[in-house]
């Protein structure tokens, strides 16, 4: 399978090559040159297979000859071995027709892990084969950062910095990150916000020099390994569903647009989807886009579910894309408007966002009400980001619908007790997270202060 560029002026690459590259150097995001369909035969043979199988099954064509299928059946039992559940993505049914789906057994408690475990086994394996070495700068407004040095802990090959607020991301959360005990993860509290964090990591990656030397790599959600990572847990979905009578529908809790545009290929493959239900928090970007027919950037607002406190949604670009027929001058044309205006126009591309895609945006009170109705009627507690999702599926009723649950309570343990009363318990297994020595250093707001540490902890860069 080759990949080429949203942007059209970059050559096509291979599997390998665009998962250490991330971003095109066109400025464009990687899509497969053809979308691979799974035979209804092979859907069929899901409901008894496990998670790990499913994956395989469904990657597999996204990788083509780069990777054997037993080399990644190897890294995908492994991945999900670390995973609190046998299931890895229990499902569990929380009213008729409504179906949750448990993102969250994974080693950060976030469904990140889902695809980050996967993709740092991935570019072990590469990077083993090149007999070569990456460093990964990333910034993190919470989650990904947690995810990322969990998963890259034990890889031979790559070293990981990973930039946070400080002071602006919870306990659980900045303990993920500064507790893992490996000389290869690095986790630094930045004196500044997550746009200074994003605005550095940026910088780096635009000083080509720096870049060069370190063999500088991303895992953010522009990288497409991660997206088809996360295709697996909607076939998943249903295949557990027994009784089914007609398609399904999703609702996703959305920032980066990344794990809703991973169901929107599920569909694209050959999975049976009634609606994408796209849920957002106040920033709503999306569902304004989805009303109004204009994509219009505004002020990011701080809500209770942070990780998806976003103004653009890097990954809708790939779902433009698409909807104009793969028209890359187009969307040369769009994301240049975004750019220098702020906003740009779906013009003909409106109709078919309406018609791929519902669209709901919870408030804050949204939010509150959510999580605190399905508590007592159901005594099921979801995190804000979750409780987005619900609303979303209450607010625009698609059928029988599955519910992204895509963080544990427990991550947001001040938000949960403000809203219940009650202070959400971490999962068996996080007994130590609390208590654990932590490492970290802090450094100011500036790009040559990280650069010099990043070159100081690289092992590209000091040829260790
Ligand atoms: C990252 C994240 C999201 C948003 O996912 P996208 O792929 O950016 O749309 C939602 N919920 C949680 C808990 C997250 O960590």
């Amino acid at each position: 399978m080759k990949y080429i560029s949203t942007r059209g002026e970059v050559e096509k690459l291979g599997f390998e090559d665009i998962l250490l590259a991330g971003l095109a150097r066109d400025g464009g995001l990687y899509v497969p040159e053809s979308w691979p369909t799974l035979a209804p035969a092979t859907i069929a043979s899901f409901p008894k297979k496990s998670f790990a199988a499913i994956a395989v099954d469904v990657i597999h064509p996204f990788v083509g000859d780069d990777i054997t299928r037993a080399d990644l059946a190897r890294m995908a039992e492994e991945a999900y071995a670390t995973f609190n559940s046998a299931e890895v993505t229990p499902i569990h049914p929380l009213r008729p027709g409504q179906t949750i789906l448990e993102l969250f057994h994974g080693p950060t408690l976030a469904f990140k892990d889902v695809a980050m475990q996967l993709l740092a086994r991935l570019m072990d394996h590469v990077l083993t084969k090149r007999n070569a070495r990456a460093t990964i700068v990333g910034a993190t407004s919470g989650d990904t950062g947690g995810a990322a040095i969990e998963a890259f802990r034990t890889s031979t090959r790559v070293d990981v910095v990973i930039l946070f607020p400080e002071g602006r991301v919870s306990d659980v959360q900045r303990r993920m990150m500064t507790t893992p005990k490996e000389k290869n993860v690095h986790a630094i509290a930045v004196r500044g916000s997550f746009d200074d964090c994003q605005a550095l990591v940026k910088g780096m990656f635009n000083d080509h020099a720096f870049r060069d030397r370190v063999e500088l790599s991303g895992v953010n959600s522009i990288n497409w390994a991660r997206i088809v990572a996360q295709v697996t847990y909607y076939f998943y979905a249903a295949s557990r569903l027994t009784g089914l009578q007609g398609p399904l529908s999703f609702s996703v809790p959305t920032g980066n647009f990344g794990d809703i545009f991973a169901g929107y290929v599920a569909k694209r493959m050959g999975l049976p989807v009634d609606k994408l239900i796209i849920a957002s928090n106040e920033n709503d970007i999306l569902p304004r886009a989805v009303e109004t027919g204009v994509y219009a950037m505004k002020g990011v607002v701080p809500t209770t579910s942070p990780s998806m406190d976003i103004q653009v949604s890097s990954n809708f670009e790939r779902y433009l894309f698409e909807a104009s027929g793969r028209d890359a001058a187009l969307v040369r044309s769009m994301m240049g408007s975004l750019a220098a205006n702020r906003r740009f126009e779906l013009g003909a591309l409106w109709p078919a966002l309406k018609a791929d895609f519902a669209a709901v945006a919870a408030s804050e009170t949204d939010v509150a009400a959510t999580i605190r109705t399905t508590a007592t009627k159901t005594g099921y507690v979801v995190d804000p980001h979750t409780a987005c999702a619900l609303f979303a599926a209450e607010k625009a009723p698609a059928g029988e619908t599955v519910v992204l649950a895509t963080a544990h309570p427990a991550k947001f343990p001040d938000a949960i007790e403000a809203i219940t009363g009650k202070r959400p318990a971490l999962p068996q297994g996080f007994e130590h997270l609390m208590t654990d020595d932590e490492r970290f250093e802090v450094l100011p707001n500036s790009l040559s202060a990280i650069q010099e540490f990043v070159l100081h902890h690289s092992r590209v860069a000091s040829g260790v």
